[in-house]
């Protein structure tokens, strides 16, 4: 066993705090990478916190994670030692259903369904997954991804959730160059959102609450910014989007934003897993309209991402913090105080140790 340090809960009203744990030794097929950065996503606080109610504790959260490589298993060929890799929010699926083939993974239709980074069930003993808020990670190197070397190694690191979250429906509903892209909240998701939508030659319109976030959000590329709670600026809009991105974290109304689509066109969301305020039906029939949602994205379309972002120069907009800051820095994320990701710098892990 490889000794590990981390940050958990061990309850849902708790703070994080240092735990000691072990990870396994690699295996044939493993990598085990030592944690460099892990950024912090609004899921981590919804877990930690058990907003989804089927929280597991201790709670380790963490699903942004870039390391290095520091062991790999005889039968490992992706990896070296020294690489550098990452690990998003899945460590393994079933690998034999139909979305498992599809490279799909997150959708994965096996008995156990596929194993979350952090409070996953473990195959075969069942035990509780810790994610990256911790020194170390071991995993199949089949469920870890080749960083690119030529972005900047924090801001890479919220590509494994929010970069991958967001590329996959973009990707999904066909985006395609000029068409008009609405995103709405502008926090982590937001962020690669907007910049992925706009590499990808869209129209971008973003949506926030937060009027202080306009001019940031124009010099990503967007085409216009518009404040949700404003009625007349929103009703500009009407029937005039192709696709609308929603990244809102809690329960909502989304009759406001069904409005802006075109006949046809569909609002996918990606936040807010619980349910919402009743739809109103007739905006969707009467213009066959669609709400959808989506999930993460496949290992395959993570790496995807990693290179698209490698090849356009896109990174996260992050703040880095030290471990020790990790619960000041759910209440800020909580708040919307952040420009737009919080990434962990993992060093500051042997402050802890030492
Ligand atoms: P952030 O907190 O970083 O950003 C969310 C943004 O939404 C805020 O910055 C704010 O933007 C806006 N917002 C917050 N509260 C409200 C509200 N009540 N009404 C309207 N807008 C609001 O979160 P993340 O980007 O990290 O995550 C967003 C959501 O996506 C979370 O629920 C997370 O769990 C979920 N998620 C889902 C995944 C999936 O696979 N489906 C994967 C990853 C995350 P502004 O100031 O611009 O209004
Ligand atoms: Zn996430």
């Amino acid at each position: 066993m490889i000794k590990a340090i981390g940050y958990a809960a061990q309850e849902a009203t708790a703070p994080l705090k240092p735990l000691e744990f072990d990870r396994n030794e690699p295996g044939a097929h493993d990598v085990q990478i030592d944690i460099l950065y892990c950024g912090v996503c609004h899921s981590d606080v919804h877990q930690v916190r058990n907003e989804w109610h089927n929280t597991v504790y201790p709670c380790l959260p963490g699903h942004e994670i870039v390391g290095r490589v520091v062991n790999v298993g005889q039968h490992v060929t992706k990896f070296k030692e020294g690489d550098l890799a990452g690990v998003g929010c899945m460590i393994d699926s079933c690998q034999e259903c139909q979305p498992c083939h599809a490279g799909e993974e997150q959708y994965c239709e096996g008995p156990k369904g596929w194993t979350a980074t952090y409070n996953g069930p473990q195959k075969p003993d069942g035990s509780n997954t810790f994610g990256g808020y911790s020194s170390t990670i071991t995993v199949k190197e089949t469920f870890a991804l080749k960083i690119p070397e030529n972005l900047e190694t924090k801001a890479v690191a919220p590509l494994l959730c929010a970069g991958v979250t967001t590329y996959s429906p973009l990707r999904h509903w066909q985006v395609k160059p000029g068409q008009k892209v609405g995103v709405v909240g502008f926090g982590g998701l937001g962020d690669m959102a907007v910049k992925l939508a706009t590499a990808m030659g869209a129209r971008v319109v973003a949506f926030t609450t937060s009027p202080e976030k306009e001019a940031g959000i124009r010099k990503l590329g967007a085409e216009d910014v518009v404040i949700s709670t404003d009625k007349a600026a929103m009703e500009k809009y009407a029937s005039s989007f192709d696709f609308i991105l929603s990244t809102i974290p809690t329960k909502h109304d989304i009759n406001p934003y069904i409005q802006l689509l075109k006949r046809d066109a569909t609002i996918a969301l990606v936040g807010a897993l619980e349910p919402l305020e009743p739809i109103n039906h007739s905006q969707v029939a009467f213009h066959r309209r669609s709400v959808a949602g989506s999930l993460i994205g496949g290992i395959t379309e993570t790496q995807e991402v990693l290179d698209f972002c490698s090849h356009h120069n896109i990174v996260s907009d992050v703040e880095l913090i030290p471990i020790q800051q990790i619960n000041e820095a759910f209440e800020r994320m909580i708040k919307g105080d952040v420009k737009y990701r919080f990434v962990i710098d993992m060093n500051s892990l042997k402050d802890q140790e030492g």
